[in-house]
């Protein structure tokens, strides 16, 4: 019996790393599968690549008629969702000393106010014993050289599961973080640094996992798979971690 027989999916952020790998699992395990993202090129590309069982919706996270679209025409089509992975996000460099406004604002637009805003507008889709699973990061329990803004965007997201799941408690809705490690995404390609700067960086975080390397976004795929599924039924306001230890010790 696969894991998400018949279920319906959203995942934003859907056509790149760690959320275009988690759709393929999904689809695999037996979901329709609503994938998002802000580029119509690249999520053509997705849809193609993951080929049966998924729809491509171009829009921003931050966009709250974007949003307003995006479930309207979920709902058109499907009439529900039975997990939402809020994924979409960014991580940009900027230590204490350089940061701007601009970097502030983008940062909390798309990584705070873009998740709390999808999870809200989704809401009304979302039938009672749902899954709902938030893209945090490690960054929040460590002290990231660069990376002050982003930590606490991560933060936001862990104390939001704590919350939404006394808040949902009624509707038995179940509400989790995933606190990837360092993941081999193209997110290391967007943080303002050169090529030869971001694989010194990669070679530099790897020393600070126990395993000695970097995550592969499947290997978040899997346990994304794992909150979403009934194999979790009990679980519900944890930050799964998943970062080859980089957290732990
Ligand atoms: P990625 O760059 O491959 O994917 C990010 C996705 O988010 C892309 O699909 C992009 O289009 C989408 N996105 C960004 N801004 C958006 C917006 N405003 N509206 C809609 N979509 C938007 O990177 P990834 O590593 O797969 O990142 C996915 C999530 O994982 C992010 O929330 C990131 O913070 C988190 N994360 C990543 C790592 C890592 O090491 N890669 C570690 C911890 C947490």
């Amino acid at each position: 019996m696969k894991k998400l027989s018949g279920k319906i999916a959203v995942i934003t952020g859907g056509n790149s790393g760690i959320g275009l790998a988690t759709a393929k699992r999904f689809v695999t395990e037996g979901a329709h599968v609503v994938i998002t993202g802000r580029r119509k090129d690249q999520l053509d590309a997705a849809v193609k690549e993951i080929g049966d069982n998924v729809t491509g919706i171009q829009g921003d996270v931050s966009n709250l008629k974007d949003l307003d679209r995006l479930f309207s025409e979920v709902k058109r089509q499907h009439g529900r969702i039975d997990v939402l992975f809020a994924n979409a996000g960014i991580g940009e460099l900027a230590p204490l000393g350089s940061i701007t406004e601009e970097h502030f604002d983008k940062t909390f637009r798309i990584n705070v106010k873009g998740l709390l805003f999808t999870i809200q507008k989704a809401l009304p889709l979302i039938p009672d014993g749902g899954s709902i699973i938030m893209n945090a990061s490690i960054a929040s329990s460590k002290g990231l050289e660069g990376f002050g803004v982003y930590s606490a965007t991560k933060a936001a997201v862990r104390s939001f599961a704590r919350s939404w799941t006394a808040d949902l408690k009624s509707r038995k809705i179940r509400v989790n973080a995933i606190s990837p490690g360092p993941i081999d995404t193209p997110i290391f390609g967007q943080m303002g640094l050169t090529a030869d700067q971001v694989q010194q960086f990669k070679g530099n975080i790897v020393t600070s996992v126990p395993l000695g390397r970097m995550g592969s976004p499947d290997e978040i795929a899997k346990a994304v798979l794992f909150l979403a599924s009934d194999d979790s039924s009990y679980i519900t306001g944890i930050e799964l971690f998943v970062d080859g230890g980089m957290a732990q010790i």
